[in-house]
């Protein structure tokens, strides 16, 4: 099966925003195993954006549209969509009647113009929208089906996920499995190598590497006549995938973050963290808050930027700093030995670099980062010189700490932890 996607709005043309919704879509598609060859993006103009559903319609069996079902003048997907397959446009008594609901609990009064989103093309399926005032919709024509999405994300995903993927899966006659595998502590050139002859000898199932800041994901996707034959296609392969890589994995589920995997390693073990940031000012400790019941395990989390923060709270002593300098490992180490003293966490984690772009000199170029750990009182100091922009810098710094950490706890955990891994 076949599919394209195309997206309108002036405002995606003019670089305002992102077609963030093209990416969600097309990886979408690629999890179902239907094909997409093409993407396109139509400003908010009818001749256009029906030049360009035709041309689509002749190559794909599908094709997506997200955007302009809103209730003002320049919305005019459906109007066009319904033209162009030959349909007339009638209301929907449902989709009104939950336009009107949708407004009446939020005390605001509706217009004429929020009455033209309950209009569908006749014969069409309604994707009722729990999230908005826009429903989705599904013409099924001879030749294509069109499927309709509402343009703004909070909207387009939940339905994209209740309603539009078990709708492609009934029509599609394969059904396709996919396991992924995370880890964390290895580059993906490295993952590939080790993957090489996986991957060259692949057809189905499939293997894939994405490469994110301080993590690789491998996705291994099989198809089959159904779930059961694709799912036992894909089994062995992640079973050689876990032996290969062992502990550089952090989870085989899909919806598992690095700091999720590091927050249930502490709280499995009952154990508390506290961090003290410098360069990564809060990143960290924001992304390990962002695991929930996180409070049962962060105690404190202190952002020491200056010198004189770093002695105050953290203990760190004047002549190192005035020694080493403030990105040293002299410094890391005290810093992470003051946070744990400080807090009376059980495991405490420091970052001190610099991220730039000014700041650097041969000596200690941007980038140059220490990041020190303390477990159960065993502190470890690593030295990193991460490269990019400050932004990229930090965001690196930050996912070495969670492998650093990871790693710390897994060295320092009984037997029991490991063989839970
Ligand atoms: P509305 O009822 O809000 O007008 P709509 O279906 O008409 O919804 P648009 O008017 O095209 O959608 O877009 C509304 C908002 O949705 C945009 O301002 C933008 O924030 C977001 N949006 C639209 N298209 C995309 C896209 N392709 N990727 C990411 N965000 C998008
Ligand atoms: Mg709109």
């Amino acid at each position: 099966m076949k599919a394209e996607i195309i997206c309108v709005g002036t405002e995606i043309l003019m670089g305002n925003i992102v077609n963030t919704n093209a990416a969600y879509i097309s990886r979408g598609l690629a999890g179902l195993g239907v094909s997409c060859y093409y993407q396109s993006v139509v400003g908010d103009n009818d001749g256009r954006l029906a030049e360009v559903f035709n041309e689509a319609a002749k190559r794909a069996d599908i094709v997506i549209l997200s955007g302009g079902l809103g209730p003002t003048e320049d919305d005019l997907t459906k109007e066009t969509v319904a033209k162009a397959m030959g349909r007339q446009l009638i209301e929907d008594e449902k989709a009104w009647k939950q336009i009107k609901k949708f407004f009446e609990k939020r005390d605001i009064k509706y217009t004429d113009n929020n009455r033209k989103q309950a209009l569908v093309p006749e014969g069409a399926r309604v994707l009722y929208n729990k999230n908005g005032t826009a429903p989705g919709i599904i013409v099924e024509g001879e030749e294509v089906t069109a499927i309709l999405l509402p343009g703004p994300p909070g909207e387009l995903i939940p339905m994209w996920d209740d309603q539009v993927v078990p709708y492609i899966k009934e029509k599609s006659d394969v059904v396709f499995v996919s396991e992924m595998v995370k880890l964390c502590g290895v580059g993906e050139s490295l993952v590939e190598t080790e993957l090489k002859d996986l991957i060259d000898a692949q057809s189905n199932p499939t293997i894939a590497t994405y490469a994110k800041v301080g993590e690789v994901d491998i996705r291994v996707t099989a198809s089959g006549t159904d779930e059961k034959a694709a799912h036992k296609l894909v089994k062995p392969v992640v079973k050689e995938i876990k032996k290969r890589f062992g502990s550089y994995i952090f989870t085989t589920d899909e919806n598992v973050t690095l700091e999720a995997a590091v927050m249930q390693l502490l709280d499995e073990n009952k154990l508390t963290l506290a961090t003290a940031e410098s360069l990564t000012g809060g990143m960290l400790t924001s992304r390990l808050i962002n695991v929930p019941g996180a409070s049962e395990v962060i105690k404190t989390g202190f952002v020491t930027y200056s010198n004189k923060s770093k002695r105050k709270y953290l203990g760190v002593k004047r002549s190192t700093l005035e020694k080493h300098g403030a990105v040293s490992e002299q410094c890391a180490k005290e810093m992470v030995k003051g946070c744990q003293t400080a807090t009376k966490a059980d495991a405490a984690i420091s970052l001190t670099g610099i991220a730039g772009p000014d700041g650097g000199t041969d000596e200690k170029p941007v980038g140059l980062t220490y990041i020190g750990v303390s477990v159960l009182g065993k502190i470890k100091v690593k030295k990193f010189v991460f490269s990019g922009e400050r932004e990229k810098i930090r965001e690196s710094a930050t996912a070495t700490a969670l492998t650093m950490l990871r790693h710390s706890l897994l060295e320092n955990l009984t037997e029991r932890t490991f063989s839970e891994q």
